[in-house]
């Protein structure tokens, strides 16, 4: 699926047979276990930090044939959560991925609908939770999601071999309960490298290689359809609820650590409890492995609570510190109850100690650990070495901050060097003086990264494709156009439905850039439909423009992104034109980080042929710069930067391209649409050149010298 990079090599340890140790990344032990649960079907959207399963899946497309595993790229998550449908009706294992919360929502009518009437075979959701520092999106948790659909939520504990058990438990606990089961797996969870012993993969019973004669009879009860929804509503909480809760605790699915200090306890989600284990043994109060002297429960299942389990742990204490991300605290709110209702007087203490909202980091659980010993003054624990270490800590943070001249400028993630989709921007930038600012709306993708600077474009985001859509209610109360941008992904993702459709439906008088690179870039690469090529070795053969045309979009340019001056005009006569109704331009350049990877590779090819290959690189001419700088804040460019002018007459540092140029010649093409100064030139690195070439550039060399350029 993905053009990023080969997968040979994890496709080869999903053949791994028992006893066989498993090395590799936190995803990649799930990718395996779904093989030894028996999964039959599997299918997912990409995002971080869970593309690696279904890329993976999609490479291994031979091994995939022997088991008789379905794998399904989808085009969005509602399509992936649609699929599990199969699973209501025949007893098919299923699995699929996505990033949460953000897919979670874009699936969520799909998901009510298939928990509705449950599941006969076991259904796994793979949530890339990516909540926390470093997340790159929205907020939120799936916790939310889980209860309101009443879908179970388990939260393993970052341990490659818990990981895959409870991947195997999932679909045994979906069947046991009929509903289907989410894991969420934090950032740190998926990337985690560690290793387990691999168990043989189980064929199917039910396969691509072993099909079904006939489809499953009609019942009416399995439709997600009223009035069989009101007795749906009933079977979740009379039958599906009280079996989930008892395969929690038969299987031991959460665990139990027994500590010393038995008048205090901790109940952590299984997804935090190696950064509690970590803090706890710094304050020497456990060990590397995970031993405490604080007894701890382990909620491998984040949902359903197991209410005799709770009270079975907090009976007999005097408090217990709940550790539990974001807000509402759900956990805390549902211990409380519990042990309300069974007049159990344990104190709970949770947030208050902990902040209300973002990640509960390794500093942020140490803090509300030594708030809850402070609080509760567990006897046998001397809190002053405790308080020493923290003040130190203290102390060392304030003076590394000290030492620095100034507070360290923040350093946002940009656009890629040569990246397609700067040139876009750089063109707005340029008609800006004549045309003025427009509402802008921006998406989810690589071209968000212009909502920084030196572009600072950008007056929304609303979701993934969702530009268009969102400029709705914006356009008809601009005196000027309003522009919205989408990424082709999103494009096909949601905007051609929720956008492009809605925008002629309503005969928006509106304008859409779609940046066409190729593919879902920023979340590795994966083809799309309007990719050159795809998993099946072919393009998928779809295409934007012959879509919109067949939509009637009245309006349409292609244009190359890296043409300024052509992109400006473009865009002039978007905003200005008489012509009313919804105008799209497609921006169309190939992913640079994708190109440089695929031209790496051709370029070895012809180097070990002796052929022939150019790469071409830019500069600046120092003697011609004016030291404006006017070419860096129209591009942005992280190849240029500035150097000390050599000049001994001039002060302000000259512009300069440093080696990391791709050679995209965007800075030439502004320096030209802009009518800057005239410094830039363009070069070719030449390697395997032939004899003539060889010879002609040996006399140029001599001539410059003769006429005292020094050239080299
Ligand atoms: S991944 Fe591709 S599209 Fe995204 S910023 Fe880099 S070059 Fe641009
Ligand atoms: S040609 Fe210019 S814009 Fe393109 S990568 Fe090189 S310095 Fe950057």
């Amino acid at each position: 699926m993905s053009a990023e990079r080969s997968f040979s090599k994890e496709v080869e340890q999903l053949r791994l047979g028992d006893g066989d140790i498993f090395e590799g990344e936190g995803i990649l032990a799930v990718t395996k276990a779904l093989l030894q649960s028996g999964v039959a079907y599997v299918g997912g959207y990409q995002g971080a930090p869970v593309s690696h399963l279904i890329d993976v899946l999609a490479d291994a497309k031979p091994l995939m044939d022997e088991l008789g595993v379905h794998v399904e790229t989808c085009p969005n998550e509602a399509a992936a959560a649609a699929m599990l449908g199969a699973s209501i009706n025949y007893p098919l294992r299923g699995a699929v991925g996505w990033k949460s919360i953000v897919g979670t929502n874009v699936a969520a009518d799909a998901l009510s609908n298939l928990t509705s009437p449950g599941v006969m075979g076991g259904v796994l959701i793979v949530l890339g939770e990516d909540y926390g520092e470093g997340a790159s999106v929205i907020q939120e948790r799936s916790h939310a999601v889980a209860m309101k659909s009443s879908i179970w939520l388990l939260d393993p504990r970052p341990d490659l071999g818990c990981i895959v058990d409870m991947v195997e438990r999932s679909f045994e606990l979906s069947e046991a309960s009929n509903t289907p089961v989410m894991m969420q797996l934090r950032v740190r969870a998926c990337h985690l490298q560690g290793r387990f012993t691999a168990r043989d993969n189980k064929a199917p019973p039910v396969s691509t290689r072993n099909k079904l004669a006939e489809p499953a009879p009609f019942n009416y009860a399995r439709l997600a359809h009223p009035p069989v929804t009101f007795v749906q509503e009933k079977l979740k909480l009379a039958e599906r609820l009280p079996a989930a809760r008892a395969f929690i605790v038969e299987h031991g699915l959460n665990q139990t650590i027994a500590g010393d200090i038995d008048n205090l306890g901790i109940i952590v989600p299984g997804g935090l409890t190696n950064t509690l284990a970590r803090r706890l043994a710094r304050l020497g109060l456990g060990d590397a492995f995970g031993q405490s002297r604080l007894p701890l429960l382990v909620l491998n299942v984040v949902h359903p609570l197991a209410p005799g389990q709770i009270r079975d742990f907090c009976a007999g204490k005097d408090a217990v510190l709940v550790l539990e991300e974001g807000n509402p605290e759900f956990i805390e709110h549902q211990i409380n109850l519990i042990l309300r209702k069974a007049d159990i007087g344990t104190r709970i203490h949770g947030k208050g100690m902990l902040p209300a909202a973002g990640e509960y980091t390794a500093e942020v659980i140490e803090a509300g650990l030594r708030a809850f010993l402070e609080a509760e003054r567990p006897a046998g624990v001397d809190l002053a070495p405790i308080r020493a270490a923290a003040e130190q800590a203290e102390r060392l943070a304030e003076a590394a901050g000290a030492a620095l001249p100034a507070p360290l400028p923040p350093r946002p993630p940009q656009f890629c060097t040569g990246c397609p989709e700067r040139p876009v921007f750089s063109a707005r930038k340029l008609i800006e003086a004549e045309v003025g600012k427009v509402h802008i709306a921006a998406d989810i993708g690589c071209h968000a990264f212009a909502t920084f600077e030196p572009f600072s474009m950008g007056n929304s985001i609303l979701g993934y494709g969702m530009s268009l859509a969102s400029a709705a209610a914006v356009a008809p109360f601009q005196e000027k156009r309003s522009i919205s941008i989408m990424g082709d992904g999103g494009f096909w993702h949601n905007g051609l439905a929720t956008g492009v459709i809605g925008a002629l439906l309503n005969e928006s008088d509106s304008i859409l850039i779609i940046m066409q690179n190729g593919f879902t870039a920023a979340t590795g690469q994966q083809f799309i439909p309007s990719s050159a090529d795809g998993r099946f070795g072919h393009a998928p053969g779809m295409d934007i423009e012959t879509t919109l045309k067949g939509l009637g979009v009245p309006w349409l340019r292609t244009v190359r992104t890296y043409s300024v001056t052509v992109m400006a005009d473009a865009l002039r006569e978007a905003l200005t034109t008489k012509q009313k109704g919804l105008k799209v331009i497609i921006a169309d350049g190939e992913c640079q980080l994708a190109r440089q990877r695929r031209l790496r590779g051709e370029n070895a090819a012809l180097l070990e042929r002796g052929e022939r290959v150019t790469l071409p690189r830019f500069g600046i001419d120092d003697e011609v710069c004016t030291g404006d700088h006017s070419c860096i804040r129209l591009s942005g460019c992280p190849s240029l930067t500035v150097k000390p002018n050599p000049d001994p007459l001039r002060d302000d540092p000259v512009a300069t391209i440093n080696n990391s140029c791709v050679g995209c010649g965007l800075c030439g093409e502004i320096a030209h649409a802009a009518a800057l100064c005239p410094s830039f030139y363009q070069a070719e690195r030449v390697r395997n050149a032939g004899v003539l070439e060889r010879a002609l550039d040996g006399a140029r060399r001599a001539t410059l010298r003769w006429l005292g350029g020094g050239a080299p």
